[in-house]
């Protein structure tokens, strides 16, 4: 069974699914995983006729602990150490830095069909809703030192409480320690060490902790959303679900100040990008943002949904990993054709779950299949000037394409179109030499030469000019000579394209004029 109608199958009665993020910079593409993952885990609820609820909230009295290179540094440096919903925006429209970040995440999640209930943790500090939790933490301050204590070991002072009041000096959060409660107050000092990134101000004092004058601790204020919001299903990240990491903490502060058992988990894996975990203020082109401008909708959440939450996805923008998230996607929809009831298959074929839900619109019962066209030809067209691109895919496809299957094919070459421009390295690029003989024909020896005089030959007498013909005939001289089909392949490739790889070459020859072809393999092998 597919992992998330597992998790579906096994709960029983009313389900609150939640997850959340800190805003404090662009999202990178690993944070979409969570995303997509409590999406589809609540999808499967409805899918099974269970009532579901899907929230997703902004950490936004989290501290501003560093400013993104991106930003103009000294105007965010005053506010290190602040709530995030208390620096100013980066931007023109939206009211302050929380809010700017969170909805250009919220954007992404619109593209993606994820609609949960949103919101912004500031309005339940402000509101006093968090104020009954904030006096119970603080009244049983000795029970969440001891959860630290037992699980992480970390050992907090006899007159530590969980509990960080904004400075009503400097305005941080971040450098804040109380020390006491009398049930009314906290006293606080704003400690000059008290962040590493920041300095407090050394102001001392009492104030009331309710109606958003400060914060809980992040594992702390977990647990106070869990039972506040009704929580029953919340996954973490692996950084995040370690024996006595975070999540064992929060649940253990769970059990031990609300006596109550913590929502269902499971852990899952990170994405890697060239075999390294995300960060967010490093790496170029690997923002959620600049991810869902170059890939359609349902192949983002494709991306997520092919590998399960236990395993690493390895993502990086390259030929290799585009064209075959591609091929991939289209092998599923190719698989969904063949059946004779298409709803039906698409609705319960486990092998199609995630094509399922891969698609933006969750209501499957008008779902319809497209023709699918290969990514990787279309990036080689892309690439020739000289071709009409939709006429080249008119002229390839089986069968006539209709509106739905080109709307989906535009999609295709929007992709193929960012990614040449955006990501493909000089090596991915395919460029042709129609006037000249590339420069390393002269590699060619004399083996290879033999090679393309045949098949020059054998291509006068193709009746069709089609890629898989031209490939068969291809393979089939190098079979009857005796020539290794690497060496062969190669010769093929330093004679059009100046490189010793390339596309197939069936497909290569097939974009190519047919007295062209013959021509320059002719040429190619009387050189000396
Ligand atoms: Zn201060």
């Amino acid at each position: 069974m597919f992992w998330a109608e597992k998790i579906a199958t096994d709960r029983e009665g009313m389900q609150v699914v939640n997850d959340s993020k800190t805003p404090s910079g662009r999202v990178h593409v690993g944070s979409l995983r969570g995303v997509i993952i409590h999406d589809v885990i609540q999808r499967s609820l409805k899918h099974l006729g269970k009532p579901v609820k899907f929230l997703y909230g902004a950490d936004d009295y989290d501290a501003l602990d560093t400013v993104p290179k991106y930003l103009d540094q000294e105007k965010f440096a005053p506010y290190l150490g602040f709530p995030l919903c208390n620096v100013p925006s980066p931007g023109q429209d939206v009211g302050d830095y929380a809010k700017y970040f969170m909805e250009e995440f919220l954007e992404i999640f619109r593209y993606l069909g994820v609609e949960p209930e949103t919101y912004y943790l500031r309005d339940f500090y402000r509101s006093g809703r968090m104020n009954h939790h904030i006096d119970l933490f603080l009244q049983n301050a000795h029970k969440v030192r001891e959860a630290y204590l037992k699980v992480s070991g970390g050992k907090r002072a006899d007159n530590w409480y969980p509990f960080q009041p904004i400075c009503e000096n400097c305005g941080k959060i971040a450098t804040t320690e109380v020390t006491d409660y009398n049930g009314k107050e906290v006293f606080y000092t704003c400690k000059p060490n008290g962040a590493n990134y920041v300095k407090g101000c050394g102001h001392s004092g009492s104030v009331s902790p309710f109606d958003g004058r400060g914060k809980l601790p992040w594992k702390v204020e977990w647990v106070a959303k869990w039972d506040l919001l009704g929580v029953t299903i919340e996954m973490a990240g692996k950084d995040h679900s370690q024996k006595g990491g975070s999540r064992d903490v929060a649940n253990a502060i769970c059990q031990s100040v609300l006596g109550k058992e913590a929502p269902f988990h499971s852990p899952y894996e990170f994405i890697l990008v060239n075999g390294t975990k995300m960060s967010s203020s490093k790496g170029v082109g690997s923002t959620a943002k600049e991810i869902a401008n170059l890939l359609p909708p349902e192949l983002l959440r494709f991306l997520m949904l092919r590998t399960q939450p236990r395993t690493v996805i390895n993502f990086s923008p390259n030929y290799e990993t585009i064209t075959r998230l591609f091929r991939d996607y289209d092998t599923l929809i190719e698989k969904a054709e063949k059946a004779d009831n298409l709803e039906e298959n698409i609705n319960t074929n486990e092998d199609l779950a995630p094509l399922r839900y891969a698609q933006v619109n969750s209501d499957l019962n008008s779902w319809r299949s497209h023709q699918t066209f290969d990514l990787s030809t279309i990036i080689s067209l892309l690439q020739l000037p000289h071709l009409d691109i939709e006429k080249e895919i008119s002229d390839r496809a089986p069968k006539p394409l209709d509106d739905y299957d080109w709307q989906v094919i535009r999609s295709y070459i929007a992709t193929g179109r960012q990614w040449l421009q955006n990501y493909a390295d000089e090596e991915e690029k395919l460029v042709i030499y129609l006037d000249k003989m590339p420069e390393r024909s002269k590699e060619i020896d004399s083996v290879q030469a033999n090679y393309l005089s045949k098949l020059s030959d054998r291509l006068t007498k193709i009746e069709q000019w089609q890629a898989d013909i031209l490939q068969t005939e291809s393979f089939a001289v190098s079979k009857e000579l005796e020539i290794p089909q690497k060496e062969a392949f190669k010769a093929i490739y330093l004679s059009f394209l100046n490189k010793e790889k390339g596309p197939k070459a069936g497909s290569l020859f097939s974009f190519l004029d047919r007295n062209f072809v013959i021509e320059r393999l002719h040429s190619a092998s009387s050189l000396d």
